[in-house]
């Protein structure tokens, strides 16, 4: 044997891997900004198709005002219902299952109002240490809303000492401490800093089994991993459309309510007329009948030029062969990405992000560890690359499969390797 390490000649290059990637036509369908775009974990690029679809809504207004509620195939009443059945295939539900409504935190506090139901002996919230803040608010005030103290009845789990990721058996270990004390497991799908996937089903399986309600924030997770949540029981979940989704800033979010208590009309629950039958929604009754399905969760009607610009997004998932075609490419750029960073930088970026394939999305988390990550993020933004940063010393890229090419992932790590010293 001789140690001298033979080049891997056989390691195929960006251009190989874009000339023979099938998905590679669908980044002519977005507008980029100049530069390289790695933060559509972020913030989704622009369809060139939302600007139909905006458009369209705004014809219709302009020329039907208020008869566009209730005129032609896509009358607003009905809108959202254009949505479901995309948006339940991203997540692996049913379409009763799932609603397009509100925004990400609003969806969180209105499905915690049913799913959260804290007696004196059951009362506690599992969530991470490092929870999103939005996310670590809104269980601290619903808590605090139902008459309980949030030093008693919010549970916080946290990596070890040291480490940067949760371990599987401690979040389930966690579950089992605190079991018939626990009301409610409210964790992500994705971390948003780190981009580990957890184990979403084992959690499930394992709140279940104390007697907890169990509920996930997908915001990291819906377009980027496969998801199963009808099969894997969870109670509920939401996500933003605006990340992975590229549903355009401030875009409606999307809620699930597991089949078995889609129409439990023994869960409390907040109301609106948009919960209510719809064929006698406009007797205007105050007699509330809901609707059997995700959709009696809806407080008002929607906002339309938002749904219209994520119904173009939805279309190119679907015609692209879905979560599970886009993961088959996603899992070639993480390996490429993963086989650059290697080559070009060695040790001096740390991705933080888990190594194994069944723990990670798209995102990569790098720590730098020669020199300063904060100048190090400035620079290659200076140079034209979207990434983010993510305090306190973490700069976040996502290699998005719908959109990114293999050159990008090349360009950004050549970048990397120029600026970090
Ligand atoms: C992006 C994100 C949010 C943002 O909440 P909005 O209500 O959409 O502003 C909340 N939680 C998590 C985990 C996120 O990643």
């Amino acid at each position: 044997m001789n140690d001298t390490p033979i080049p891997d000649t056989a390691a195929p290059s960006a251009a190989d891997l874009d000339a023979s990637d099938p998905l590679a036509r669908f980044r002519d369908e977005f507008e980029l900004p100049e530069g390289i775009y790695l933060v559509g974990n972020s913030l989704g690029p622009l369809p060139r198709a939302a600007r139909d679809h905006v458009e369209a809504e705004l014809q219709r207004w302009g020329n039907l005002g208020a008869a566009g509620h209730d005129t032609g195939e896509m009358a607003w009443e009905h809108y959202h219902e254009l949505l479901t059945a995309p948006l339940a295939r991203l997540v692996g539900a049913e379409p009763h299952e799932v609603v397009a409504m509100n925004s990400l935190t609003v969806n969180l506090h209105m499905l915690m109002v049913s799913f959260y139901r804290p007696t004196p002996d059951r009362h506690k919230i599992l969530i991470e240490q490092h929870a999103f803040p939005s996310d670590h608010f809104a269980a601290e005030s619903q808590i605090r809303q139902r008459g309980f103290d949030p030093a008693t009845s919010l549970v916080l789990i946290g990596p070890r000492k040291g480490e940067d990721t949760l371990r599987h058996s401690d979040i389930l270990a966690a579950i089992a401490e605190h079991g018939d004390q626990l009301a409610l497991v409210l964790l992500p799908g994705v971390q948003y800093y780190t981009g580990q996937v957890l184990p979403v089903a084992d959690i499930t399986a394992a709140g279940h089994a104390v007697g907890a309600t169990v509920g996930f924030d997908l915001a990291h997770s819906a377009g980027n991993v496969a998801l199963n949540l009808h099969d894997w029981g969870v109670d509920f979940a939401a996500w933003c459309t605006y990340k992975y989704l590229n549903g355009g800033p401030g875009a409606v979010a999307a809620a699930f309510v597991h089949e078995r208590h889609v129409a439990d009309q023994a869960l409390p629950k907040f109301l609106g007329w948009w919960g209510t039958n719809k064929a006698t929604r406009f007797e205007m009754t105050s007699e509330f009948d809901a609707i059997p399905t995700a959709e009696s969760w809806q407080v008002s009607n929607g906002p339309i030029l938002m749904m219209a610009a994520l119904r173009a997004s939805l279309e190119m998932f679907d015609d692209a062969g879905g979560v599970a075609a886009l993961r088959h490419k996603s899992e070639r750029q993480i390996e490429f990405f993963d086989r650059r960073l290697a080559e070009s930088l060695g040790d001096r970026v740390e991705n933080i992000t888990p190594a194994a394939m069944a723990e990670r999305g798209c995102q990569l988390s790098l720590r730098v560890t020669a020199g300063d990550g904060r100048r190090v993020f400035a620079d290659l933004t200076e140079a034209g690359v979207f990434c983010d940063w993510r305090h306190p010393d973490v700069i976040r890229v996502a290699s998005v499969p719908l959109y990114n090419t293999f050159a990008d992932i090349d360009r950004f790590v050549g970048m990397l390797d120029g600026i970090v010293t």
